[in-house]
């Protein structure tokens, strides 16, 4: 693959966020904030990674709107000091020096709102799997660049998935073990995707290819940890229905895409909860293109394309199905059956 400005840029920056993740991860996740769900260790981490990422953008790309999960509103305000010093602290260990006022305007950079005429922006999801992040499993940072309405560029730190595979045609790997490396994936639209690590400086990715199991009986399927992601009884009869025995591997985030990317599953499944909710861009565009340029197929739930172009929501698609390509049809189908 060949490495442009973007990606290189998009690679660092997504490398430099994860060590503020991790860090926050190793230091404020402790069997104490588990037991209390307490969300104040995701929060710090998720603006510090927006933090970080937005001001690597607008340094390489001034004029490049991002359209980020979060915004610094709240951040501001005067009872969240001390949340904004523990930001700030953790985002400067990776930038070096920045004011808090430097902290709170990266992190408002990634505010932008897509419209049908924004030929150009990136969309990020500084934590994606909150609930993963705060279990100490898997969580992504996500980055992608849309041009004109297409994914064109993605990016999927996963600081918690082993960095080895296994048994890829077998379907037998440990997918969404915890590894100490960590991976990183990227994809550039018609140079394929590749494999990183995330944890060291290199550009030497090796290509990451979708598996090549054509019998549905023999595939395993990933969905969301979270029932309330995705509709998990819908996702069983599906399994059912296309004689899948394993049981579904369940992991937060678009870990899942990664997985499907490298062949350690077959299918992703994102079946509705509601017939109102609408999937939030940054939630797919990084994860897309890497099964995509693996090899695979992304849809919605019922076969359609994902339309990227109209703002932050996927107005127009509900759930979403990526597979190896070689099955998509025989899940689509299987699925319309289940939900009709
Ligand atoms: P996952 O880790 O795959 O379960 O997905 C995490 C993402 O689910 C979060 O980033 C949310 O944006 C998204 N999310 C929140 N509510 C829903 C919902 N009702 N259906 C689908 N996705 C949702
Ligand atoms: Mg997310």
């Amino acid at each position: 693959m060949q490495i442009t400005h973007e990606l290189k840029t998009a690679i660092a920056a997504v490398r430099l966020a994860s060590t503020v993740t991790q860090a926050v991860q190793q230091h404020l996740v402790t069997a104490d904030t588990l037991e209390k769900k307490d969300r104040s260790p995701v929060t710090v981490a998720d603006y510090a990674s927006q933090a970080v990422i937005c001001k690597a953008l607008a340094d390489a790309f001034p004029d490049d709107p991002i359209v980020g999960e979060e915004d610094a509103k709240e951040l501001r305000e005067p009872g969240n000091a001390g949340l904004l010093d523990s930001v700030v602290s953790h985002a400067t260990k990776a930038l070096g020096s920045a004011t808090k006022h430097d902290v709170l305007d990266w992190i408002d950079h990634g505010g932008a709102v897509p419209d049908g005429h924004t030929q150009r922006y990136w969309t990020l999801d500084p934590i994606d799997g909150t609930k993963g992040f705060l279990r100490a499993e898997q969580y992504a940072i996500a980055l992608a660049l849309i041009e004109d309405g297409r994914v064109v560029l993605g990016v999927l730190g996963c600081p918690n998935l082993h960095a080895d595979h296994g048994g890829r045609s077998g379907e037998s790997g440990a997918a969404g073990s915890l590894g100490e490396s960590g991976v990183l994936m990227a994809a550039l639209l018609g140079r394929g995707a590749v494999s990183l690590p995330l944890n060291t400086a290199t550009d030497e990715g090796s290509p990451v290819r979708v598996s090549a199991v054509d019998d549905t009986s023999k595939a395993r399927f990933c969905e969301s940890v979270e029932s309330g992601h995705s509709n998990q009884s819908d996702s069983a009869r599906v399994a059912d229905a296309l004689g899948i025995t394993a049981e579904p591997v369940r992991m937060d985030s678009q870990a899942k895409y990664a997985a499907v990317a490298r062949g350690e599953a077959s299918i992703y499944l994102r079946l509705p909860t509601s017939s109102e909710y609408r999937e939030k861009i940054w939630d797919h565009a990084g994860g897309s293109i890497v099964v995509q340029e693996a090899g695979g197929t992304v849809t919605d739930a019922f076969g359609k394309p994902l339309d990227f172009t109209h703002g932050r929501k996927l107005e127009h698609n509900r759930g979403v199905i990526a597979t190896n390509g070689l099955i998509h049809d025989q899940v689509v189908k299987a699925v319309g059956e289940v939900i009709g």
